[in-house]
């Protein structure tokens, strides 16, 4: 069997502590208390503001996640209707997508298995920072 990591920092110890976690499930749908292990009293109390801000934010984010990415793939025909530049239209839509990646890193319950859950949202706020300088690119190409 593959040894056992901590929930957080993804290292392996002798001594693992189980803890008790409310976690949402993929869908953001429903609450369910899960056992993980931490290598440390420390590690869960690193988890927790995350997996609290997750379990109460998750459906509303992965809504406002799902309109952001419809917005990105109709963006020619909604900027057009709106009559609105294409590049501001986008940069408009990435910008809230950029930021709500940063206040809710989602991780996938895969990342959390391979990295720890530390380097999952540490990996989803890059890529927050990415589509934040993504939007400031497409503002400068816009023409306003
Ligand atoms: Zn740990």
């Amino acid at each position: 069997m593959e040894k056992p990591h901590c929930y957080w920092c993804h290292r392996y110890h002798d001594i693992m502590i189980e803890k008790q976690l409310l976690k949402v499930t993929r869908w953001g749908i429903k609450t369910v208390m899960e056992t993980e292990l931490f290598c440390s009293e420390g590690c869960f109390i690193n988890a927790l503001p995350y997996l609290h801000r997750y379990a109460k934010y998750s459906l509303g984010s992965i809504i406002a996640m799902v309109l952001i990415i419809f917005g990105i793939v109709r963006s020619f025909s909604i900027s057009r209707s709106l009559h609105l530049d294409n590049d501001l239209f986008l940069a408009l839509i990435i910008f809230p997508l950029g930021f709500l990646l940063q206040v809710i890193p989602f991780t996938t319950p895969e990342a959390v298995q391979y990295v720890g859950l530390k380097k999952g949202i540490l990996m989803t706020r890059t890529i927050g920072i990415i589509i934040v300088f993504l939007g400031i690119v497409l503002l400068k190409l816009s023409r306003i």
